[in-house]
């Protein structure tokens, strides 16, 4: 069969007038990197590291860590990955890392959280990256994952700086990173949106909820309008800011996202094509109209038809 969605696109994201969008993939082992590279991904929003040691019933050695890490990084060579750091607990705990006898490990000690009272583990982490761009040259970033505040972010950067990585940035996952986006960018290099608990979150809602679906919808207006809020201080200071949580993957949204001013958008490999198509089918300005038209509305149902009033003219 036909897929007319795939039109237009030809591996590198951007819109109809040659705005750049970065399309890129999200990987969880070298397996998806290999699939990710296939499929003509420019490289790798969101590698989850956290994915190659689910079942390690203790922390894993630098040279373990570097070898895992090489080999999900070599289809990479020469392009950029976002490596992010151990983001253990809540969803996805790792037996080495995450307490066990938390309340409500969604607000838990998770994430980068984990490192501040064990900063070596990240410190270790870092080392481990470094050797593995190091020994693959692709053009690797890390970022943390969980951060709420702009000294946090200047803590990892510091680390990673001290690790020899140059590129270091923090997901936008906590409602109080987003609205502290201007002070969090000045201290890092570039900042992704993890949509998938941004949402949990604002809404106050378990993303693991079907029953809470209706809220953890990326189409949401308020949570549209933090990611505007970001990419508006990201664009203020000419530092990137990528979407890497499940929004990325909706095409209709990809046009929003853009026109929000959106640099990147990383998402599962699978996605890639019908993302580029559609980013490739409206201009800049369009985007820029349907983003306008979809922030202003009450509820998703509103915003995604906002947004095709605009988009599927
Ligand atoms: C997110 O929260 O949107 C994200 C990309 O990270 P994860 O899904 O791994 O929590
Ligand atoms: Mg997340």
């Amino acid at each position: 069969a036909q897929r007319p969605a795939q039109r237009g696109w030809d591996g590198v994201g951007r819109t109809a007038d040659g705005h750049p969008v970065k399309a890129l993939a999200n990987i969880g082992s070298a397996t998806d990197a290999a699939a990710a590279a296939a499929a003509g991904a420019e490289g790798v929003g969101l590698f989850r590291t956290e994915f190659c040691f689910l079942a390690a019933t203790s922390e894993p050695g630098v040279e373990a860590q570097r070898a895992a890490y090489a080999e999900a990084l070599a289809p990479f060579a020469g392009k950029p990955v976002v490596v992010r750091t151990l983001d253990a607990g809540a969803d996805k705990p790792l037996p080495f890392l995450s307490a066990t006898d938390e309340p409500n490990p969604a607000l838990g000690v998770r994430g980068i959280r984990v490192a501040f009272d064990r900063p070596e583990i990240v410190d270790r982490q870092l080392e481990a990256i470094a050797g593995a761009a190091a020994d693959t040259g692709a053009e690797v970033s890390v970022m943390a994952p969980m951060v709420a505040t702009a000294d946090e972010a200047a803590w990892f950067a510091r680390r990673a700086r001290a690790a020899g990585i140059t590129r270091a940035g923090v997901m936008i996952e906590v409602p109080a990173a987003a609205l502290s986006a201007a002070e969090v960018l000045d201290a890092v290099d570039f900042v992704s949106i993890g949509t998938n608990d941004l949402a949990q979150y604002t809404f106050a809602a378990d993303r693991m909820l079907g029953a809470l679906a209706q809220l953890n919808d990326p189409w949401q207006p308020a949570l549209l309008r933090l990611v505007e809020l970001v990419a508006r201080a990201g664009r203020e200071r000419g530092k990137p800011v990528g979407v890497c949580g499940e929004a990325a993957a909706d095409g209709l949204l990809a046009g929003v996202l853009a026109g929000l001013g959106v640099t990147s958008l990383s998402m599962v490999t699978a996605a890639l094509g019908a993302v580029g198509a559609s980013l490739a089918e409206h201009s800049m300005a369009t985007c820029e109209q349907a983003a306008r038209t979809a922030v202003a509305t009450a509820e998703p149902a509103q915003a995604r038809q906002a947004a095709r009033d605009v988009l599927h003219r």
